[in-house]
């Protein structure tokens, strides 16, 4: 979208880039003061956003969420397709000095930046549940540069959903249950990766776990579209979806190298094929970050990096703390601890991964964060399974 143009959903999205900084005569308690004025007013405003087919966002900037604290629903940041040299309108907003020197000192305005976010989040009564959609068998250096092809090893498919009070989140979908019938669905592919596919693994299976149909699901967040994540993902028609435009967009015509992961057949129900509207089902494109329910306890955040359109989301958990969701911009533990890059085959944006272990450990490190992937086998094996749950 140009954002020379007039546009009146962007007013009703995001909070104004033009916000008046602090006079530096009030700090330091009144400019806390007016701080947290406005965090309360950026906070309250979820209403409008949530009922959007499509957000009218830029392009938001990596590596860091820069305006978290800032902004209520969609970061938008200026267009720019490096992703590292993008200027976000509010870095030009001065902090109060004693803001400024303290950024300098913790390395830049993204740690002021995030430290008002987290401040600002508020942990609810919230649980993360663990679901397995099965397993896959698949040599190692498939997934991290330079490990061993053979013998492969099986790792896990996993998902996870969110008990929020304002509803219930999928995070991925796994396999298409269709395998568990019809292994021809997902031809060459099923011979080469061996899906576990019982009964047991379909998603409606699962879900009953915690109580839940595929109909009490408010919102369905896909780290990505390939097969062992979007799997199922047309099987909720009356959720919203919530999907880089990128991703979805990569999903349908793949950028050349990118398409082999994709089943066309797992998203086109969210196409409505042959009927005279785009979506069958709601969705949100985003092109940006998105705070799901306005309160920051999770965050949907775009990282372009494994695919073109990849998202992870962090979960604020009041006893167990704060959750990264990575898809798989991470594979396994290790690669985040030790700096392991991907194998290049199915890393899309190299350098978008690397920055995206960065992030993590510096949340690890000031956050005391964790994060859970989908499909470290020793990883997966140590979480709490549904019914049992994370708060
Ligand atoms: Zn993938």
């Amino acid at each position: 979208m140009r954002d020379d143009l007039p546009n009146p959903l962007r007013r009703l999205t995001v909070v104004s880039s033009e916000e008046t900084p602090i006079p530096v005569a009030l700090r330091p308690r009144r400019a806390r003061a007016i701080r947290q004025s406005r965090r309360d007013r950026i906070n309250g405003g979820e209403g409008e956003r949530s009922e959007l087919f499509e957000l009218p966002c830029r392009r938001q900037a990596q590596p860091f969420p820069i305006d978290f604290g800032r902004i209520a629903g969609v970061n938008c940041q200026s267009r720019d397709t490096s992703g590292f040299r993008a200027i976000n309108a509010r870095q030009k907003i001065r902090p109060p000095r004693e803001e400024h020197m303290l950024g300098r000192a913790l390395g830049g305005i993204a740690a002021i930046a995030m430290s008002s976010w987290f401040s600002v989040a508020q942990a609810q009564d919230i649980k993360l549940y663990a679901f397995s959609s099965g397993a896959l068998t698949i040599g190692k250096g498939i997934l991290q540069n330079l490990a061993p092809v053979e013998p492969p090893i099986q790792i896990p498919v996993g998902f996870f959903v969110i008990k929020h009070p304002k509803g219930n989140v999928l995070f991925d979908t796994g396999n298409n249950d269709r395998i568990i019938t019809d292994p021809s669905y997902w031809g060459a592919s099923f011979n080469a990766l061996k899906p576990v596919n019982t009964p047991d693994v379909a998603i409606d299976t699962q879900l009953g776990k915690i109580g839940l149909k595929p109909d009490d699901i408010k919102y369905v967040v896909v780290s990505h579209l390939h097969l062992d994540h979007g799997g199922n993902v047309g099987k909720f028609p009356n959720s919203t979806i919530v999907v880089q435009k990128d991703e979805i967009q990569n999903a349908f015509w793949p950028k050349a190298g990118t398409g082999g992961p994709y089943m066309i057949d797992d998203f086109l129900p969210l196409r409505a094929a042959n009927k005279d509207y785009p979506n069958a089902v709601k969705m949100l494109q985003l092109e940006g970050d998105l705070d799901l329910f306005g309160d920051g306890t999770l965050m949907v955040k775009r990282w372009v990096a494994h695919t073109p359109g990849s998202q992870m989301m962090t979960v604020r958990l009041k006893n167990t703390g704060l959750i990264i969701l990575t898809g798989d911009n991470v594979y396994f533990r290790e690669n985040v601890e030790k700096n392991l890059p991907p194998n290049i085959v199915l890393a899309y944006n190299p350098s978008g991964i690397l920055t995206a272990y960065e992030w993590i450990r510096h949340l690890m490190a000031t956050e005391k964060a964790d994060f859970f992937t989908a499909h470290d086998p020793d990883a997966f094996k140590a979480l709490k399974k549904a019914p049992e749950f994370y708060d």
